[in-house]
């Protein structure tokens, strides 16, 4: 049950409104600030500090100044400030995942979720400090010894998007902080208060000084650009969109930084004619409804073979048509309000171009009148594939069903896409289960699943979805380096 008012303005108030530079929480130099709206209602809810480049250069310089030390910190050490970070945010999930219901607009569930997923980024990276080694062996040609030792990068720039405005920092923080690396972090504009929040708990959970930096801003490429160009920073991990993240791949070839890419995606949703329907229409659900289509991973095309299609496009828009849609605070909401209007004008553009193109519309299609930027859950059929939502991220509730004829078709039309994040595949035949999943260009396959997200299993993409991978084994090397040592003996 929604706690009431009294509680949303304590823990608005409860935030840290400044930037968080070398452990102290400072003004903007000039002083400015920028309004945090409720996506719901249009309501400011709070201002936080409006971050200069000037800010962003004294962000890095004390990373710079406390890399050196905090690289020589103890792994232990380092994974106890990790676990202590995990159990404060369990112990606060409700006022964390309200606060970012208030600026995001996601349900409350879903704001516990995304909390208890953030979290679980710095339990398992506390358990990952203290596993980082190297290897001792013998040269083949016999004599000499190779020995390899696994040292930081260094400062890192994070960059995040306002989708998950907690856990998108915590897969970049976590792993960065167990393997010695200092960073400035400059979340998304419309979201800036779950990482302050955050950057709070990380302080009170004795992380020194100058180790985590961040900077809140309305004017990001004027901040990003300098903090790539200046010779201390040594590494860059974006979240966002692939329009972002290419032109900051080009700011970051002048210093030759080590990258990590987590981009857009066009995830396919497959449905073979003997999958079990009453798990595809659930997982279909999962894959295209958590965070109202506003996820990279969101199913983005559903792929149906042509013998099952009518039973299972009737199914979802039953499912999508019976969605509670309202304020993220109110009970049983299952849907909140897209981020703001242009996202919402987009969807709608999307819609209508394909219904121009013949698709026809079972369920939803519109917008719902405000206050809030409300779209209604929408499935689409009969998709032509010249229509822009087979191959534009939709980033809302819509779903665009598509038909196949056989397993390769089914293929075919699932890579034909710049994108390589995620798919997903229903079927009950093991075997086909693996030969698509083996031919499918993406990062990750949902075998049979709707939700892949897993702090232990490295998240990422291929082609233009991006490089590098978040979480699992993999998610510490990012922040690694590789040193061989050549021994004579
Ligand atoms: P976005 O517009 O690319 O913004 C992402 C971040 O980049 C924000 O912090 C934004 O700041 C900043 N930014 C914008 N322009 C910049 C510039 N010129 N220089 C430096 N920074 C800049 O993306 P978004 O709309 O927030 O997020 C949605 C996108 O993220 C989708 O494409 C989604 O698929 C992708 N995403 C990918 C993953 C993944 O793991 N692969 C996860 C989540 C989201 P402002 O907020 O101030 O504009």
């Amino acid at each position: 049950m929604y706690a009431g008012r009294m509680i949303e303005s304590d823990v608005l108030n409860a935030v840290p409104k400044g930037l968080l530079i070398g452990g102290a929480w400072r003004e903007a130099s000039g002083g400015g600030v920028l309004a945090v709206e409720d996506p719901a209602t249009g309501e400011v809810i709070a201002e936080v500090a409006d971050g200069t480049p000037e800010d962003a250069l004294a962000a890095l310089s004390a990373a710079a100044d406390a890399q050196e030390a905090w690289a020589r910190s103890a792994p232990r050490e380092r994974g106890e400030i990790l676990r202590r970070v995990y159990e404060l945010m369990v112990s606060r999930i409700d006022e964390l995942a309200l606060l970012m219901t208030l600026e995001m607009g996601k349900s409350l569930p879903e704001s516990r979720g995304e909390i208890a997923y953030s979290a679980e980024f710095f339990r398992w990276f506390s358990e990952e400090a203290v596993r980082v080694h190297g290897r001792y062996m013998v040269a083949p040609a016999g004599g000499g010894r190779l020995l390899t030792m696994k040292q930081p990068v260094g400062p890192c720039v994070f960059v995040t998007p306002w989708n998950f405005p907690s856990a998108m920092g915590a897969r970049k923080i976590a792993p960065a902080v167990a393997a010695g690396c200092t960073m400035v972090v400059k979340p998304a504009e419309q979201t800036p208060l779950s990482m302050l929040a955050l950057a709070g708990i990380a302080m009170e959970a004795g992380l020194p000084d100058g180790v985590l930096n961040v900077v809140t801003t309305s004017r990001a490429g004027d901040v990003v650009e300098p903090l790539l160009r200046d010779p201390r920073t040594r590494k860059l991990s974006f979240t966002g969109s692939t329009e972002v993240g290419r032109r900051l791949i080009e700011q970051s070839a002048e210093q030759v930084l080590r990258v990590s890419m987590e981009l857009g995606g066009n995830a396919p949703f497959l449905v073979f004619e003997d999958a079990d329907l009453d798990a595809a229409v659930e997982g279909a659900m999962l894959a295209k409804m958590r965070n109202v289509g506003e996820a990279c991973t969101a199913a983005n095309r559903f792929l149906v073979a042509e013998t099952i299609a009518e039973q299972f496009t009737g199914r979802l828009a039953e499912r999508m048509a019976a969605q509670k849609i309202g304020h993220g605070t109110s009970d049983g909401v299952q849907v909140g309000p897209l981020i703001d209007e242009p996202a919402r004008e987009k969807v709608q553009q999307l819609v209508d171009d394909a219904v121009s193109h013949g698709a026809q519309l079972l369920t939803g299609g519109s917008a719902i009148d405000g206050p809030g930027w409300f779209y209604a859950p929408t499935v689409i059929t009969n998709v032509p594939a010249k229509a822009r939502i087979a191959s534009e991220e939709i980033f809302g509730p819509v779903a665009p069903v598509i038909t196949f004829k056989d397993e390769q078709h089914a293929i075919a039309l699932a890579n034909a896409t710049e994108y390589g994040l995620i798919a997903y595949l229903y079927t009950k035949d093991l075997q086909r289960g693996l030969r698509v999943t083996e031919a499918l260009q993406a990062g990750m396959v949902g075998l049979t699943r709707g939700i892949v997200s897993n702090p232990a299993a490295p998240f990422g993409g291929v082609k233009q979805s991006g490089y590098g991978r978040e979480g699992g084994f993999e998610g510490i090397e990012e922040y690694l380096e590789t040193k061989y040592v050549a021994v004579a003996l």
